[in-house]
């Protein structure tokens, strides 16, 4: 048996971080960014109203108050997108709506509510000092400036600053394409009819969501019988749009119907017993230079074994750094470990007081399947022969939400740059 630790550097040393490419920012979105990105122009571009009001000379109107307007000629109007050529001189004011470049001559705004709204002329009640109400060109960032940095994942916010600095698109390393093909000659598709002996098949749908958890995209989905030649066409037509090919089932230890082991005997793929629980066999090597991952087939294993080892797999592939062991959570109740394998143990969130805790599932067993759909996370406990109590924190990995936050997780990529 294999411990985890030992399958884990087994699996990551099939990968390392997809070349780079240049996406459209809303392509990007997800990926981690392979270049330095600075503005190509100052941010804002231009001096420009903050308010809907009028641009005037703050020494005509610093005077102004309620008992003594002070009146201005109006001589232009300026709203957004609309420059003026009008020029501001002495007694004269531009009407200015919010984004409106500020008209030359102009070095403030009065907000309408200071004025009687004229449109020939204009009374002014309130004082403005210089630059009141003006956003300033450069405030935000110079040209030049650095607005996102080498190995931040780009998320919302990072598009917005990118396209906000001039930028339709970035060079980032793409989201991993993942092709999934699951065996077995008694599942059938989703939601079609069951022949005695049939089953739904649960794994092509649970994985190819786990694969967008982890920020990838699924290149092929598909299913296969236990036929090792058509099983053996599947994977090389796989190989050819995929960065990353997995399968479910077919891999325990030694049964007739292992068409994923008859698929690839006296091939590069390494067929191993995983000191884990459940999906303790696993398969790992190359399919046509493509680096092949074989899970179990029973859906908890399947899914617990892309949580524990493929995922990290995908953050490699993503440029990410795969920081080990999950968060720590509190046990709502005891769970008894195996004594030599590291179990995974499927939990949800309960509220206990103001406190979140994990509650184990009780009903263990790696072929319940509808026991997956009140999991929210899978919880780690080491080998041992002591129960681990109530109250107890132990690791574990979520199975809901995005496995990373952008910009707050390091990547490789940012390493290599801090240590040129
Ligand atoms: P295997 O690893 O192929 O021996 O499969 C182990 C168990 O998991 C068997 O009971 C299969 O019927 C079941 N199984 C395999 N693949 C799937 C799947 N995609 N969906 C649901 N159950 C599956
Ligand atoms: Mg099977």
């Amino acid at each position: 048996m294999i411990p985890v630790a030992d399958w884990h550097a087994v699996v990551q040393a099939l990968v390392r971080p997809l070349p780079a490419r240049r996406l459209l920012l809303a392509e990007a979105e997800g990926c981690v960014l392979a270049e330095s990105v600075r503005t190509r122009h100052a941010l804002p571009p231009f001096d420009s109203s903050a308010m809907d009001g009028y641009a005037v000379r703050a020494v005509d109107v610093c005077d102004g108050d309620h008992t003594q307007p002070v009146v201005l000629r109006v001589i232009g109007c300026a709203p957004a997108g609309r420059p003026t050529d009008a020029v501001v001189g002495p007694g004269e004011a531009v009407r200015i709506l919010t984004g409106g470049p500020l008209p030359a001559g102009a070095d403030a705004v009065v907000p309408v509510e200071a004025t009687d709204g004229g449109r020939v002329v204009v009374r002014v009640h309130g004082a403005a000092g210089p630059g009141r109400h003006v956003r300033r060109a450069g405030e935000d960032l110079a040209l030049h400036d650095l607005v996102l940095a080498e190995g931040w994942v780009i998320g919302p916010g990072q598009a917005a600053a990118a396209a906000g600095a001039g930028y339709a698109d970035l060079l980032v390393v793409p989201r991993p394409r993942i092709a999934i093909i699951s065996t077995g000659d008694e599942l059938v598709e989703a939601g079609h009819p069951l022949n005695p002996g049939q089953l739904p098949d649960s794994n092509l749908v649970g994985l190819a969501a786990q694969v967008r958890l982890a920020g990838g995209v699924t290149s092929v989905t598909a299913r296969c019988g236990d036929d090792a030649p058509a099983l053996r066409r599947l994977l090389h037509a796989a190989a050819r749009s995929a960065d990353l090919i997995v399968t479910t089932g077919g891999v325990s230890a030694g049964e007739e119907n292992d068409v994923v082991k008859a698929a690839l005997s006296g091939s590069s793929v390494r067929f191993a017993t995983v000191a884990v629980q459940p999906g303790a066999p696993q398969a790992a090597g190359w399919v046509d230079g493509v680096p092949f991952l074989g899970l179990p087939g029973n859906p908890v294993a399947a899914l617990v074994s892309f949580a524990v080892f493929i995922r990290p797999v995908v953050q490699t592939l993503r440029g990410l750094i795969v920081e080990s062991g999950g968060s720590l959570v509190e046990l709502a109740a005891p769970v008894q470990p195996h004594r030599e394998k590291t179990r995974f143990v499927t939990a949800r969130w309960a509220e206990l007081g103001d406190r979140r805790v994990a509650v184990p599932d009780g009903r263990q067993g790696s072929h319940l399947v509808a026991g997956l759909a009140d999991t929210d996370l899978l919880l780690e406990i080491a080998p041992g022969e002591e129960v681990v109590p109530a109250g107890k924190l132990v690791p574990a990995l979520s199975l809901v939400g995005a496995s990373d936050t952008p910009r707050k997780v390091r990547t490789t990529l940012a390493h290599r740059a801090a240590t040129p």
